[in-house]
């Protein structure tokens, strides 16, 4: 007798190189997923039949300055020495879910966790221009966030992709942080997270402002409305509540279990408040961890 999917034992297989992964991945197609920290994926109701653990490959775990590789972790990116440009994605990494799931879920997961508008690490790296390079049966391409989490997440979805590491420049001048609203604190889902990043002029002026929003609708998105009410500002919280404001006008809110949607908009203006005084801490007077415990 066929035991029925759901009971099925599911495969492992650990190839040692991207070019590997990326093959058996595309021997596999539906039937297989590539597996990182498992965070995500463990909890599908329709696992594959075949899981392509990627913790073998060496080139997917180096860090170098604003280059991290797929499969570095939550818990690494929060214990990073980030410059100011980056202090975002250290912030997001390090206030999300709790000790347990950031020691083991990777960026690349969160990257391409399908369905999850609360990832963390997504608002962080729109905000700060981030890019990927991905390695696909025809090869290696490099490409913005932005529009990786379109094709990753979208209909031209590319089974076999390996997402292999994600770079984010960071020049002197910029600043970039990161706030995310829960129900009762730490190691919950964001109802509502904003991340800004902006150059900041010797006097404090915003320019090249970027903001995007997540939790609130169905995926993070950048948010243009909110970027012209920062640029031009110092990032007080005056400015940052108008930003807010701004963001609630266009976005379109989900509801779901945790929080209905006019909820998600009437918190936007005091988390963009908190996201824009993240930009303007002092790293070398901050000794505020911040994490969720
Ligand atoms: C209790 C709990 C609480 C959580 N709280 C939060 C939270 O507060 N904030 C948050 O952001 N997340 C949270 N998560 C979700 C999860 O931890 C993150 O999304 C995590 O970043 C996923 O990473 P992973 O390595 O575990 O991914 P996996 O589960 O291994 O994979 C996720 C998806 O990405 C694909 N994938 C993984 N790596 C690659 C790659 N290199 N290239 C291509 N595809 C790849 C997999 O095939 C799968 O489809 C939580 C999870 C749990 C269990």
């Amino acid at each position: 007798m066929t035991a029925p999917t759901h009971l099925a034992r599911p495969r492992v297989e650990v190839p040692g190189s991207v070019d590997e992964a990326v093959r058996r991945l595309a021997e596999l197609g539906p039937d297989g997923a590539a597996l990182a920290g498992g965070t995500w994926l463990m909890r599908s109701p329709t696992p594959p039949g075949t899981f392509v653990s990627l913790h073998r490959i060496a080139e997917l775990r180096g860090v170098a300055a604003g280059t991290w590789g797929a499969l570095t972790t939550h818990a690494e990116l929060a214990a990073a020495p980030l410059p100011p440009a980056l202090r975002a994605l250290g912030t997001a990494a390090r206030t999300s879910a709790f000790p347990q799931v950031r020691n083991v879920a990777t960026l690349g997961g969160n990257l391409n966790a399908r369905g999850f508008a609360e990832a963390d690490l997504v608002p962080a790296l729109l905000a700060l221009d981030a890019g990927v390079e991905v390695a696909t049966a025809a090869g290696r391409h490099r490409i913005g966030v932005d529009g990786y989490l379109r094709s990753a997440h979208g209909d031209t979805t590319d089974p076999a992709a390996v997402l292999v590491s994600v770079t984010a420049s960071a020049p002197a001048g910029r600043r970039s942080g990161y706030a995310r609203l829960t129900v009762r604190g730490g190691g919950e889902y964001a109802l509502v997270s904003v991340a800004i990043s902006a150059d900041l002029d010797e006097a404090g002026v915003a320019s090249a402002v970027r903001v995007a929003v997540g939790s609130v609708e169905a995926r993070a998105r950048r948010c243009p409305e909110a970027e012209a009410a920062l640029a031009g500002t110092t990032l007080d919280e005056a400015a940052a509540r108008a930003a807010g404001l701004a963001a609630a006008a266009v976005l379109t809110p989900r509801d779901d279990l945790l929080a209905p949607g006019w909820y998600r908009l009437e918190v936007l203006p005091a988390v963009f408040a908190r996201a824009a005084a993240d930009c303007l801490t002092d790293p070398a007077t901050d000794h505020d961890t911040g994490e969720a415990p």
